[in-house]
């Protein structure tokens, strides 16, 4: 058995760019902690995720399989029960029609495009809705991503579901009506279809895309990595997120930062309410057994290296969590409706928390430079420096009063004070407009 751990960790240590494993093979583990494999774990062999009472999943080269047979520890193969389980889920072109539908409904308020093309050439359609959709208001930005894992398919459905919903009550729903007005809200049902089509994790190169962003300690650079990631990156640079959130599928809890380090986060007690803003409003999320309230930090639970969701917290002024709504990854297609109806008011709710912040808008155009977030009140602190480009920045804070110095190149700093309360939607999303 030696000869196997030797070979599996040699692949990873001689063909790996990035810290991600290539994963051949799907299996979760039953009824054990992950300490039972901890030779693989530590030689960078395998991958492990979704870490509960019942086992957690693992993956990793062919072979693995043999190794955990050899070892007689239990598990089953992941990837024969989501074939079956997949049979009547949309194809990616249903998905697609869906959305189109969806953006025909009301052209103004909804618009579909594309931010590039996965391996296999399938587009990476994302769902511009606000109102005005056509231009680009000062309005703070708030976006959903779904599915980087392929096989974890409820997010894809209710992201579409939410979608369709929108289109539909724009006008006469006043709650949605009016979260539409006020934000620029941006809904990717599908980050990894060509994964979803082969009913896998991983993408069609068979690596994790969220193990491939890069790293705290890395340099922000999208080359060399996953086509779907680098798109993923483009994306989130040309914009100015502010909140968002991922869906994944094998248990369900709400995850915040940090994945990758047990350092807490500097808004540990935002992340933390904005976390519990989902999973109140989520009964078997906020009673669950495994996690106190549903939530949990991502490093206690486990630590991930190259997610999306430290990526994006740390390179940018976008802050993510990671939600895991449904215990099975495949669930039967007829539940759908009823993971919608247990999470639509959760999803509702965290997108309206964009409001939860503060900005300006520079009367002049293209402008660059760095704006340092102080908060004076309840407690005086400083909450660091953030870059911002193109005149306009906006960040989700505490309820406090806060002021921002703001530094362009060749400038003096000016300050101004802000406030911020929460679920409030004010109609110039409360952005100051300055010099
Ligand atoms: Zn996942």
């Amino acid at each position: 058995m030696k000869k196997l751990l030797l070979s599996l960790s040699l692949c990873v240590l001689t063909s790996q760019a990035f810290a991600s494993v290539k994963i051949e093979e799907e299996l979760f583990v039953l009824g054990q902690k992950p300490e039972v494999l901890k030779e693989l774990i530590t030689a960078g062999s395998v991958e492990i995720d979704h870490v509960t009472s019942e086992g957690f999943e693992i993956y990793g080269r062919n072979g693995l399989s043999q190794y955990l047979d050899e070892k007689k520890i239990p598990y089953f193969d992941m990837k024969s029960v989501s074939k079956l389980a997949f049979a009547e889920y949309p194809s990616h072109a249903q998905i697609t029609a869906k959305l189109q539908a969806a953006a025909a409904k009301n052209p103004s308020m909804m618009k579909l495009f594309s931010i590039g093309k996965s391996i296999k050439g399938k587009e990476l359609w994302v769902m511009k809705i606000s109102d005005n959709v056509n231009i680009d208001e000062v309005e703070p930005e708030f976006k959903y991503i779904s599915s980087m894992h392929g096989d974890e398919i409820t997010g894809r459905e209710m992201t579409v579901s939410l979608i369709e919903e929108m289109a539909e009550k724009y006008g006469s729903n006043d709650e949605l009506t009016e979260l539409i007005n006020n934000t620029e809200i941006y809904i990717m049902p599908s980050m990894n279809p060509d994964g979803s089509e082969r009913k896998q994790r991983a993408n069609a190169n068979g690596t994790d895309l969220n193990r491939n962003f890069p790293d705290l300690k890395e340099a922000n650079s999208a080359a060399g990595r996953e086509l779907e990631n680098q798109n993923v990156m483009k994306f989130q640079a040309e914009r100015k997120f502010s909140l968002s959130a991922n869906f994944h599928g094998g248990t369900i809890v709400a995850n915040y930062p940090w994945d990758s380090t047990y350092d807490r986060h500097p808004l540990d007690g935002l992340v933390k309410e904005l976390s519990l803003v989902y999973a109140d409003l989520n009964p078997e999320m906020r009673n669950s057994s495994e996690f106190a309230g549903g939530i949990t930090n991502g490093a206690d639970w486990y630590v991930v290296k190259g997610g999306m969701q430290d990526w994006s917290c740390f390179f940018y002024n976008d802050l993510q969590i990671t939600l895991e709504v449904s215990h099975t990854k495949y669930p039967s297609y007829s539940d759908i409706p009823d993971f919608y109806k247990s999470n639509r008011d959760s999803m509702v709710s965290f997108m309206k928390q964009v409001h939860r912040g503060a900005g300006f808008k520079m009367k002049r155009a293209g402008v660059s430079g760095t704006v340092r977030v102080k908060q004076l009140s309840p407690e005086s602190k400083d909450l660091g420096s953030y870059a911002f480009n193109s005149s306009e920045f906006y960040k989700v804070l505490p309820d406090g009063e806060y002021a921002y110095v703001v530094t362009e190149k060749n400038k003096s700093p000016q300050e101004i004070r802000v406030s911020v309360e929460s679920n409030k939607i004010s109609s110039n999303g409360n952005f100051s407009v300055i010099e």
